[in-house]
């Protein structure tokens, strides 16, 4: 039985804390809703793991920043 290749879902999440480590200072000040497709500024700024709202459907998600440092958005 060899133990040379770990499961890949240990290995991404150490990358998930290295990049969010690494981006951590990230602010969106705008986004495009996935369900409605509105654009909706967020004038304070959100970051990852914050929560925020469409203004026009009222869907919330979750901010989330992609491995390219780019806003990804997670429906709660
Ligand atoms: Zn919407």
């Amino acid at each position: 039985m060899s133990v040379d290749k770990l499961p890949s879902g240990k290995w991404l999440e150490e990358e998930d804390d290295k990049k969010g480590a690494g981006t951590k200072k990230t602010l969106w000040f705008e986004f495009d809703c996935p369900s409605c497709n509105a654009n909706n500024p967020v004038p304070d700024g959100f970051k990852a793991k914050e929560e925020i709202s469409c203004n026009y459907c009222g869907t919330t998600f979750e901010a989330r920043a992609s491995d390219e440092g780019k806003l990804r958005l997670k429906e709660i």
